[in-house]
């Protein structure tokens, strides 16, 4: 998939309006639409790349990036350092939008292994 037709860059440049939740110069966060956790919320690199292990390569820097957004709105939505950060990488994990995004979850008790 190439950028011009990618959700996930349509949320970066504004074109479709997400709930956003936070932003760095590198990263845009907002709700999942469809919240599996009180706090649900994706982070995306602002260029497009496949996966988080594509935007590794890229950038370790704006794969930290990623991290450290999440970790100010999990310190933000008070989850008391409880929380879980996943990416599903491929299809066959899960992975339903190919732009890199990092779910942040929190507010209830999370199970392992996950489904
Ligand atoms: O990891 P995965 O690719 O499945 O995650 C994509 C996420 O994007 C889903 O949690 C889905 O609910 C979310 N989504 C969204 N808004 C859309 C389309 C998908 O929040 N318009």
């Amino acid at each position: 998939m190439s950028a011009t037709d990618c959700l996930f860059c349509s949320f970066v440049s504004g074109e479709i309006e997400p709930e956003i939740a936070g932003e760095t110069r590198h990263s845009l966060a907002f709700r999942d639409t469809d919240p599996q956790a009180p706090t649900h919320v994706l982070v995306v690199p602002r260029r497009h790349v496949a996966n988080a292990a594509d935007l590794a390569a890229a950038s370790v820097d704006e794969l930290a990036d990623l991290v450290l957004l999440a970790r100010t709105i999990a310190e933000r939505e008070e989850l008391g350092g409880d929380y879980r950060l996943v990416f599903n990488t491929g299809a066959g994990a899960g992975q339903s939008v190919f732009h890199a995004h990092l779910h942040l979850l929190g507010g209830r008790p999370m199970q392992w292994p996950p489904g």
